[in-house]
């Protein structure tokens, strides 16, 4: 059969053309000249359709490119590719479109304008407005904080969001933090996961945890509440020593309301009611431990001297106790002495 197009004698492709011919005749993809992308200027999100996305630029043309772009069915494996010259927010780009057809491959060229278009997404614009949903107050029970205890808090709670941030949570910010002689206030923009945090810090460093709702007014005429997670923070601290039930304690972990304590003389760890712990009968932390250097030990013995005096004394040495150090960790409360392990103390 002849082409009608070119009268070669070839394989009539469709409408009496050869395959060629076709190809040469038709436009398999169109699409607009000028194409707009609104981008946050903030946190340089792109917004499509109804959603922000943190993706390339790209990234984002394309999805544009594919939404705007027609291309015809009859072309198979389409693939999209761009090619942007940027000039301040204008770009000159140009998009090849291509695809197969019966073993051909077609590739189409389409010079487009590309105009980014500033617009400050939802999440941005709340934390411009100081917008938040919940307060995480940190509290010290029955005393203040310490300068250094108010940082290790701080940071805590910003890794916290840090780490929840990474893993997606997009509209999680801080709004604020007061900083007060009684503790910390954090302003959160989620609820749930401030939340989360809330547990985290009452996990991490003990403690009571209680949570109030108020009022933050009408939205969509609905009622909405502001959360407060309170967490107060004990009095002791991991590693503190204290006096229970005539014994001596060292305070190994923390869980909630309550703490894993070794007991002095004998090793021997017991969980505790936090609350069963007198703030008048905690002695410190571990500033109060004290290096000796030993001079002997038997079975149940050790003879320690203290580096500073001289002065040496025997002490009880707890059934557990291997010691094969020259120094050792001890602490002295009440004027009793006890051997403190290595990795605890
Ligand atoms: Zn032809
Ligand atoms: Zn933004």
């Amino acid at each position: 059969m002849f082409c009608v197009e070119c009268g070669k004698d070839e394989p009539i492709f469709r409408n009496g053309v050869c395959l060629n011919c076709y190809l040469k005749a038709t436009q398999f993809s169109k699409g607009p000249a000028i194409l707009d992308i609104i981008m946050c200027p903030r946190c340089s999100s792109y917004k499509y359709k109804n959603t922000w996305l943190q993706e390339s630029f790209d990234d984002i043309l394309k999805r544009y490119v594919k939404e705007a772009f027609t291309v015809s069915p009859e072309l198979k494996h389409v693939e999209i590719q761009t090619q942007c010259k940027a000039q301040e927010r204008i770009l000159a780009c140009m998009v090849f479109i291509s695809g197969s057809l019966e073993d051909q491959t077609i590739t189409e060229q389409h010079p487009i304008t590309v105009r980014i278009r500033h617009n400050t997404c939802e999440i941005c614009s709340r934390e411009a407005g100081g917008y938040y949903e919940a307060i995480l107050q940190i509290r010290a029970d029955q005393r203040k904080f310490t300068d250094t205890e108010l940082k290790t808090l701080r940071s805590a709670v910003e890794t916290m969001v840090g780490q929840y941030q990474e893993s997606g949570k997009r509209g999680l910010f801080i709004t604020d933090i007061a900083e007060k002689r009684e503790g910390l206030d954090f302003f959160l923009s989620e609820k749930g996961t401030a939340f989360s945090i809330a547990k985290r810090v009452q996990d991490q460093f003990g403690g009571d945890f209680k949570q109030s709702a108020s009022s933050a007014g009408m939205k969509d005429s609905r009622q909405v509440y502001r959360m407060t997670y309170l967490v107060r923070i004990p009095a002791y601290r991991k590693g503190d020593f204290f006096l229970f039930d005539n014994s001596f304690f060292l305070i190994v972990s923390l869980h909630e309301n309550k703490v894993r304590a070794l007991e002095l003389s004998a090793w021997t760890e017991k969980v505790i009611d936090g609350k069963d712990i007198q703030p008048s009968r905690i002695y410190g932390g571990k500033e109060l431990i004290r290096e000796m250097i030993v001079v002997s030990q038997s079975k149940n013995e050790i003879q320690l001297m203290d580096p500073k005096t001289y002065a040496t004394v025997e002490i009880r040495k707890p059934k557990t106790a291997s010691v094969d150090t020259a120094m050792v960790k001890t602490v002295k409360l009440d004027g009793y002495l006890f051997l403190v392990p290595e990795k605890i103390g």
